[in-house]
Parts: structure tokens; C-alpha cells; sequence
């Protein structure tokens, strides 16, 4: 595995020198820009608009933290103008490539830097000692619009009215959003606002609404739930009266399947509650497969589910 990594990077450092002079080689002059998560692709999509070429890296189910680049990824990396990531070590596999392409002066730009750090939860789980599933918090992912904007603008000055235009439209789509969450959420009552998911991408998510947040997995895929950990939260499960547990597209459905034996091993029921799209959005071309739609979708089948 490491040799591909090595080899990978060999052709990156390889492929840069020799294609530094000609930046913009796209037919029609546009930005060419390189994206990880369906997240970040999404929100490209939404502040470029027709004025850039967006290439995403990851599709919809895909998990960003076990994700390896391909060689047909480091050929997309080398003809980007820039790379939008997510950052705080979101992507684990890729952090050496992107600090490679850094120092051969590729753009390469961690959404993650719109944020203060004080604003960010910290984990032990991650290189970068912070929770990376910042898209969870509409207030931040304004933040990271606003951000993202700027960059575009600095890269691309000719366009700037375009970005400018998208950006202030989209950011009053997700001042919706944000509306939409709060009214559905209210509709459950504050006792029931408990979250039992197969990994921990949705901490920021209960900061900002309200709920109280449990993962099986940790925060991260890379580290397996033991059977000491399907045993406490299925104790803590019937404790709390906890209705319905959910599983992730992006995460296998065994876990959440083995704590729901587990609970019911202990003569309790829980339902699994539906899937919920953490890591990664929905399919292309599906209401879900959008940002906004994710949101709204994954909020409506955790109060659905819970009440
Ligand atoms: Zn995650």
C-alpha cells in the first residue's frame, strides 16, 4: 500500500513540473477545478456555476476517510487549477498528496480554513485534533460559502460578478435550510433528540440543533466498534428509550445491524430509523444528491423516526 502511495506521489511531483507553464489548459479557458467530497463539489457547483469546470473526486456513498487516490485522480489533480478540500484531516489518505502538489505551488484549498478554530469540536480520533464533519452547521457552511467565493475571485477576476451573483443566491437558499431544519426539528419533543448513528458525523449537527449525539464507530470509518462499545450504547439505548438508531450510506449497515441485535438481546426494541447521508450526498440528478436536499432529507427522517 505504501509503494502505490509513493508511486502515486512520484507521478504527481513528475507530472507537475511539467505542466507547470500551462495552468489554464481546458478548451473553453475556464477554471478548472478539482474537488474531494459530493459536499464540496456540490457547493462548487453552486458558486461557479457555467463559469468553471468542476471535476469531484469522490462519488455519492463513497467514504472520504478510507479513500486512496487512483491514478486517474492524480491526472485530474495535475490539469486543476486549484483543489478544494475538506480539510482537518477529513480525507486521511490523500493528506500526503495534497501537501505534496502544496509544495509544488498547486492551489490547494481546505474549506476548513473558513472557520475558527474556536469554533471547530475538538477529537482524538484525527491528525488535525478537531472533528472535520463541519457541513453539518448551515451557519458554517455559510461561512464556507463566503470563503469559497473569495477564493474563486482571487483565482478568477474576470468572473468575479458571476461568483459574487451565485454566492448571495445561494446563500439565501441555505438561510432557508436553516429555517426549514429548526421548524421540523421543533416538532420533537426535546427529550427524544437523541442521535444514535454508525460513526460520529453528526456532532456539529447536535451543537447547532439541539440533539444529543452518539457514534458508534468514533468519528472516524478507520476504527472498528468493539464489542465492548455495541454493549454500552445498547445499555445506553434502553436507558434512554431510544426508538430508532440510524445507518449511513457512506458507512456498511452491520454495525448499526449488531447494535440493534445487541438491544434486542436485552429485551428492548429499536427500530432502525432509515439512512441517513453523512459522509457523502445522495445520488447525482436526486434531491439528495444536493446539499440542501441532503439536509432537509436526513432532518425529516430523524424527527419522522424518533417521534
Ligand atoms: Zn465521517
Amino acid at each position: 500500500m505504501k509503494k502505490i502511495t509513493y508511486l502515486i506521489l512520484g507521478v504527481i511531483t513528475i507530472s507537475l513540473s511539467a505542466c507547470k507553464t500551462d495552468a489554464k489548459k481546458a478548451a473553453n479557458g475556464k477554471l478548472n477545478v478539482v474537488t474531494t467530497t459530493t459536499m464540496i463539489t456540490d457547493l462548487l457547483h453552486n458558486i461557479g456555476g457555467d463559469a468553471i469546470n468542476v471535476v469531484g473526486l469522490m462519488g455519492s456513498g463513497v467514504d472520504p476517510h478510507l479513500y486512496k487516490a487512483s491514478e486517474g485522480d492524480v491526472a485530474k489533480l495535475v490539469n486543476s487549477d486549484v483543489v478544494f478540500y475538506g480539510g482537518l484531516h477529513l480525507e486521511g489518505k490523500l493528506v500526503e498528496v495534497f501537501e505534496k502538489m502544496e509544495k509544488t505551488n498547486k492551489k490547494t484549498i481546505a474549506v476548513s480554513n473558513a472557520l475558527d478554530e474556536k469554533e471547530l469540536i475538538g477529537s482524538e480520533y484525527f491528525a488535525s485534533n478537531y472533528d472535520p464533519h463541519i457541513w453539518f452547521n448551515v451557519t458554517f457552511w455559510k461561512q464556507i460559502t463566503g470563503y469559497v467565493t473569495n477564493e474563486l475571485k482571487k483565482l478568477d477576476p474576470k468572473n468575479a460578478a458571476i461568483y459574487d451573483e451565485n454566492s448571495k443566491n445561494y446563500l439565501e437558499k441555505l438561510s432557508k435550510l436553516d429555517e426549514q431544519i429548526k421548524t421540523t426539528i421543533s416538532d420533537l419533543p426535546e427529550d427524544k433528540r437523541i442521535l444514535v448513528t454508525a460513526h460520529d458525523a453528526f456532532n456539529y449537527f447536535g451543537k447547532a440543533y439541539g440533539f444529543q449525539v452518539v457514534g458508534l464507530q468514533g468519528l472516524s470509518t478507520a476504527t472498528e466498534a468493539g464489542v465492548q462499545d455495541v454493549q454500552e450504547l445498547s445499555k445506553f439505548i434502553i436507558e434512554k428509550k431510544v426508538k430508532s438508531i440510524f445507518v449511513e450510506s457512506s458507512v456498511p449497515k452491520r454495525t448499526i445491524e449488531a447494535l440493534q441485535a445487541s438491544v434486542e438481546s436485552k429485551g428492548y426494541n429499536v427500530t432502525i430509523g432509515g439512512t441517513l447521508y453523512s459522509d457523502a450526498l445522495g445520488n447525482k440528478g436526486t434531491v439528495e444528491g444536493t446539499y440542501i436536499g441532503m439536509f432537509a432529507y436526513n432532518v425529516k427522517t430523524i424527527v419522522t423516526a424518533l417521534k
